[in-house]
């Protein structure tokens, strides 16, 4: 079975994010909904720089979050693409297309041809 490999379960709220993601970092998350004890996948992305106050950005659109500090913005960006293609990309996921890459870069997909 698919794994985010993130923290949590948490709050998706400001004060939560504030007491759990404390270091300026690069980042992954993924944000859904608990039902009958389970977290279900919404939505998955990262953050270059700031991890922290992008997840700001989502408060009040989902429930709950997971995250995980990445050592580089490529490492986030990686991630994020597994993730994406582990939790069923836009056909599940509220996601509307495949994680993108600074347009300075030449990062590649771990798991697709699309920046080939
Ligand atoms: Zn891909």
């Amino acid at each position: 079975m698919a794994s985010l490999g993130m923290k949590g379960l948490f709050n998706l709220t400001s004060r939560e994010i504030d007491s759990q993601v404390t270091k300026t970092s690069p980042g992954n998350y993924a944000l859904g909904r608990v039902s009958e004890n389970k977290f279900y996948v919404y939505y998955v992305g990262r953050s270059d720089t700031d991890l922290n106050g992008r997840l700001k950005d989502w408060v009040d659109e989902y429930d709950k979050f997971r995250f995980s500090y990445a050592a580089s913005p490529k490492a986030a960006f990686k991630k994020e693409c597994q993730n994406y293609h582990d939790f069923g990309e836009t056909d599940k996921l509220d996601n509307k297309q495949h994680p993108q890459r600074p347009d300075d870069s030449n990062w590649k997909c771990p798991v697709c041809d699309i920046f080939n």
